[in-house]
């Protein structure tokens, strides 16, 4: 039950799919809401670690409400500021500040995502969140890479800079995120591809896309 969204799709399946059907197979691993089940059988996940891997979908902190300063070990999800849950056997998140609504996966990921939405709409906002470590792959349509750079990724507002090039969202018709760590995107007549750490959360990228496209 940790982070089950995080489907492995090899090179060979993307290259039969296309980016909706992408997003929708990542969507459906995502959102198939697991507490509704969960509510009528309280089924125990037995196991260890079962936070590990959160930090790929769940970033802002309910409490400070801080940017990627969340991290996981065994059973919790922890904040520089203090602030932690710990995973439940049964599926649910026991928050150390009580804050209430953000006891499952879902409704913390619906939370970060209203709250993301409202940060963007602050006049003064400049970077909202970055990483290190990215590398940047130009692909063709049959996955042959033309270009490789190494570096950052920054998101603003309306755009994501990574290895110091920019990319508008307006000019990204799609974007797709698969594993834990990497993000497909394509402009009019090319493609992308981002791989990052482990840790990475790819997710944050997504959403600003996916508010900058339904602002529009
Ligand atoms: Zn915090």
């Amino acid at each position: 039950m940790s982070a089950h969204f995080v489907n492995e799709y090899s090179a060979e399946k993307l290259s039969t799919m296309d980016v909706d059907e992408i997003n929708k197979a990542i969507a459906d691993d995502l959102f198939e809401d697991a507490y509704e089940t969960q509510k009528i059988q309280n089924i125990k996940f037995e196991g260890k670690n079962l936070a590990e891997g959160l930090e790929s979908l769940l970033f802002i902190c309910p409490a400070c409400k801080k940017i990627g300063t969340l991290s996981t070990k065994h059973d919790f999800i922890r904040c520089t500021c203090g602030f932690y849950a710990i995973y439940t056997p049964y599926a649910y998140l026991k928050n150390s500040a009580k804050i209430e609504n953000i006891d499952t996966i879902t409704k913390w990921n619906d939370w970060q995502k209203d709250y993301l939405a409202e940060l963007l709409s602050s006049a003064s906002l400049t970077t909202i969140f970055n990483d290190e470590h990215i590398e940047l792959k130009k692909i063709d349509k049959h996955h042959r890479i033309l270009e490789k750079h190494k570096g950052n990724i920054k998101a603003e507002k309306d755009r994501i800079i990574i290895a110091e090039q920019i990319f508008l969202f307006e000019n990204i018709i799609d974007m797709a995120l698969y594993g834990r760590n990497t993000i497909v995107f394509s402009l009019k007549n090319s493609y992308y591809e981002i791989k990052a750490p482990a840790e990475f959360c790819g997710w944050k990228y997504f959403l600003l896309f996916d508010i900058f496209k339904n602002n529009k």
